[in-house]
């Protein structure tokens, strides 16, 4: 189990998420402005987004769209009836004086997400509802050591806020359902998962009970943006929670910060109740109503997506659930595995992927988009090992000289010579060579010292700069030394 031990036994920590995603669509959930990353401060504002007198938001399909093939994507009721709520605060980034959000009738209810966790197992998280919001403008503090300054540009931008049922026990199972969450928007293309730019945002629910006890109550770690970060602050705060009650404490439901510098977590308020929000449905929007036939058509478009990929692999391919699990985790990595065990042996192919190249990749800090081999030159490779022409052991030079000059395993094999030998006549010429000088060590052999066959090998090797075939040097080994 995956208990905390305290003072007093044991903890059960409980956690439930709640994930802001950045929909891809090229215009705002309620304006046509553009919605691209990095655009100069307040240039991607339209009247609506700045909350000018008079403006009316009009609803964006796209966002729509996006929001129920998310929903279709993790197995999801979508509700064919959904209201637009506002949801009233004060903020300086927040023109219009309320966010436009979805409160009581959200556009997706109840789902679930499959966690493939390191040890092979795997657990079943529920989605409570995924509903559509504006996200707010920026507040910038660090251009100016007097004023504070507010970009709009990211004002009025499509969120779908996913939010988890308290179904995680453990920080690592919170960070692979962020990581599980993010690789099917990925492949559904709903939200590109860019943690760095904001684009994926995770607020964290934090308790902790004495197992088998009722919910305890929760701090909720705002605004984390990165998957590290995650783990680290809701250790850090199961932690701090579990040393307030053994000390005899209560802990206050609070809003809580993650410092990454020092690794702590810290009060920011304390927790506001929806009433404080007055949420009332925006007298501006009709409610929203789906067809069953629009439900349909999107689903019929979605594509294959990493449960369904990953049974298909061990089907298929005979490959292992965590061989499956590493290369389906992204769209990328799934499709250059295929292409390069088209045809081969799929085990080769996936070993090679998961142990040569990702090293390649993790040393170099580069994407399998920009991966210096290409999944084709990566099964002529394979093929060079399949049919002789190379050794294993070569193969892995010859994988060096490719990720260094991007060549062809066949090119690389023919300007070095690193064809294998595999004539017999040639390489009983070598081995009677050798017998003829190791006398000692051919008696040792002939007394029972099988192990002595390794140093013949060697010799061999030696000779042919490692060339020779290493299953026809076994064989005659064996004839000649027994003669
Ligand atoms: P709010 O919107 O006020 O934050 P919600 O009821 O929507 O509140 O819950 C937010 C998140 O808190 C959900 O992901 C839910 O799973 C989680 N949660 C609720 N109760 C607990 C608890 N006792 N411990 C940990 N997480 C909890
Ligand atoms: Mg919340």
């Amino acid at each position: 189990m995956s208990l905390i031990e305290g003072r007093t036994g044991e903890w059960e920590v409980v956690i439930g998420l709640e994930v802001h995603a950045q929909v891809i669509a090229e215009a705002k959930l309620f304006s046509g402005a553009a919605t691209a990353f990095g655009a100069e401060p307040n240039t991607q504002v339209s009247l609506v987004d700045a909350a000018m007198p008079g403006m009316l938001p009009v609803i964006n399909e796209k966002s729509i769209e996006q929001a129920v093939r998310t929903g279709l994507g993790i197995k999801a009721q979508i509700n064919r009836y959904s209201v637009f709520d506002r949801k009233n605060y004060f903020y300086p980034d927040l023109p219009q004086g309320y966010q436009i959000s979805q409160f009581s009738d959200p556009i997706v209810g109840k789902g679930e997400i499959i966690l493939d966790m390191p040890d092979g197992e795997s657990r079943t998280v529920g989605i409570t509802r995924i509903h559509l919001e504006q996200d707010a403008g920026k507040s910038l503090h660090d251009q100016d050591p007097h004023s504070t300054y507010v970009d709009l540009n990211r004002s009025g931008v499509t969120l779908m806020e996913i939010v988890s049922e308290p179904d995680m026990r453990t920080s690592a199972e919170a960070a692979a359902y962020v990581t599980k969450l993010r690789a099917i928007m990925r492949y559904l293309g709903t939200c590109d998962g860019n943690m760095e730019q904001g684009s994926l945002r995770c607020d964290a629910n934090v308790s902790i009970r004495k197992p088998g006890e009722a919910l305890g109550k929760r701090c909720e770690i705002k605004n984390v943006n990165s998957i590290r970060f995650l783990q680290q602050a809701i250790d850090y705060e199961a932690r701090r929670q579990i040393e307030i009650i053994e000390d005899g404490g209560a802990i206050n439901q609070e809003t809580r910060l993650f410092d990454a510098n020092k690794g702590v977590t810290r009060s920011m308020r304390s927790k506001e109740d929806a009433h404080d929000y007055r949420y009332f449905p925006d007298p501006d929007l009709l409610p929203l109503t789906l067809t069953e036939d629009y439900i349909a058509r999107i689903k019929e478009s979605l594509p294959e997506l990493p449960d369904e990929k990953k049974d298909r692999f061990v089907a298929d391919y005979g490959l292992s659930q965590y061989d499956a699990g590493v290369l389906v985790s992204e769209r990328a990595i799934a499709d250059y595995f295929e292409t390069a065990a088209k045809g081969r042996d799929a085990k080769t192919a996936a070993n090679w992927i998961t142990s040569d190249l990702f090293g390649v990749l993790n040393r170099q800090g580069l994407d399998i988009s920009e991966a210096p081999v290409t999944a084709e030159h990566l099964g002529g490779l394979i093929d060079l090992i399949g049919d002789g022409t190379i050794s294993g052991r070569i193969a892995k030079d010859v994988f060096d000289d490719m990720v260094e000059s991007g060549k062809d395993a066949a090119d690389i094999v023919a300007e070095k010579g690193l064809r294998q030998v595999s004539d017999t006549g040639e390489i009983e010429a070598i081995i009677d060579g050798i017998i003829a000088g190791a006398d000692n060590q051919v008696m040792q052999f002939r007394s029972g010292n099988e192990k002595i066959i390794g140093w013949f090998v060697g010799q061999v090797m030696q000779q042919t700069q490692g060339k020779a075939n290493p299953k026809i040097v076994n064989e005659l080994l064996r004839k000649k030394l027994a003669g």
